[in-house]
């Protein structure tokens, strides 16, 4: 039995569509050379909310006019839950405002997509652990790949909110500072390691100033997006200690450009994985917090066909968004609205579900073959990366639409250090 909701909006109607009346996602789009408006995906139109605001048929205090979810976030759960009840009846099959709506149904192939909320400030988390295995082992050693504390804590670090940017925009091949043959002369160059990590972004909606519980924090998630957190892992491994990632991670963080809310996810919740050590009080979670989404990744080398590299599962996570939220939390660090908070990279136990080419090429050791015979080991320049993540539904999917990006060739060098 399907339980795809049916809409008056005919492609919405059906299995394969990501965006079905469950979805209902949050964006900003343009035509034109008009400005960002608030809209929300149904099929292959986006709905213009902003004027539906304007127009009476929805009123939430101005917010939808804003040119983005922020403002709307802010105004909390109730809001929340009253726009999903009033769009799902709006644009249900026996909806009696079809004549009303149907009038600022835009489609989305005219639509240009934006970042659909002000990033407040960015966080990062390492919080897979097939991941961090994988990559302690490569840097470390196996008996020492993960770090004492990685079973107690999800670990992270403070990230740039202005690294963050939306699906199509294209990343530069950043320059810094790297590691010579000789340990102790380095040079400045191009990257020549830059790499993808696969993960999602959970979006704060609710600010709290102190700590708060793994159920609040839940609680004042207000969506996902799909993460790409773009990485030089040459400049990352001369930086990283002792104080961590900075520079190596600053170049870009691409997101999808529709917020799939935690109500639309509700019937895809799971549990994290078994416990190997008990986790302290503030981090146990009382009901399961993660959600069952699968995940892949596609490169799409310049002029050739796409290769899927990987495929994994958002399950595969050791800590949820919510365990994350309390733990940033715990020290009193207020969060805002607009907070982003990136997963951690998702890998499974499997080689071809690693989220980074880091690990699908082991350190660049064993390169892998896309279908257009090309071998990788990083990415090059022309390179186009698409991350794509679906909830599979009876009958229906959530889906993210893509996170992409493509790879140009590194700036110039304006102080070459040699002559
Ligand atoms: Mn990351």
């Amino acid at each position: 039995m399907s339980n795809l909701k049916s809409s008056w909006v005919e492609s919405a109607n059906n299995a394969e569509t990501q965006f079905p009346l469950n979805n209902l996602p949050y964006g900003s789009f343009s035509t034109a050379d008009g400005e960002p408006q608030c809209g929300v995906a149904i099929g292959d139109m986006v709905l213009n909310v902003a004027a539906l605001e304007i127009a009476g048929t929805l009123s939430f205090e101005g917010t939808l006019g804003t040119g983005d979810w922020t403002a709307f976030m802010a105004l909390g759960k109730g809001s929340w839950k009253r726009l999903r009840s009033e769009l799902t009846a709006l644009l249900s099959a026996d909806s009696k405002s079809r004549l009303d709506v149907e009038p600022h149904l835009v489609p989305l192939k005219d639509a240009k997509l934006h970042l659909p909320f002000k990033v407040c400030e960015y966080t990062d988390f390492y919080a897979g652990k097939h991941h961090a295995i994988n990559v302690g082992t490569m840097f470390r050693g196996a008996e020492n790949a993960l770090p004492p504390n990685w079973l107690h804590i999800p670990i992270g670090y403070n990230g740039r909110a202005s690294s963050v940017i939306v699906s199509g925009t294209p990343v530069r091949r950043p320059n810094g500072q790297l590691k010579g043959p000789n340990d102790d002369v380095p040079h400045f160059g191009p990257s020549q390691r830059f790499d993808i990590e696969l993960e999602m972004g959970a979006i704060v909606g609710q600010a709290s100033d102190d700590a708060i519980s793994v159920q609040e924090a839940f609680d004042n998630i207000f969506g996902y997006v799909l993460l790409n957190d773009w990485s030089a892992r040459d400049i990352q491994a001369w930086e990283y200690q002792p104080l961590g990632p900075f520079q190596g991670k600053a170049t870009a963080n691409t997101i999808s450009p529709w917020i799939v809310t935690a109500a639309a996810l509700e019937p895809f919740r799971c549990p994290t994985p078994e416990r190997e050590k008990e986790l302290l009080p503030y981090l146990q979670e009382p009901s399961p917090m993660l959600y069952d989404i699968d995940l892949k990744v596609g490169l799409t080398p310049q002029g050739g066909s796409e290769t899927i590299i990987t495929q994994t599962n958002y399950n595969e996570m050791y800590y949820s968004s919510a365990q994350q939220l309390a733990h940033h939390s715990s020290s009193g660090c207020p969060m805002n609205v607009g907070d982003l908070l990136g997963s951690g990279t998702i890998s499974g136990p499997d080689k071809g579900s690693r989220g980074s080419l880091l690990e699908l090429s082991w350190g660049g050791k064993e390169p892998f073959t896309l279908d257009t015979g090309e071998q990788r080991s990083f990415i090059e320049d022309g390179d186009t990366l698409t991350l794509y993540g679906a909830a599979k539904g009876d009958g229906y999917q959530i889906g993210f639409g893509s996170c992409e990006g493509k790879l140009l060739a590194a700036a110039p060098i304006k102080n070459p250090d040699t002559p």
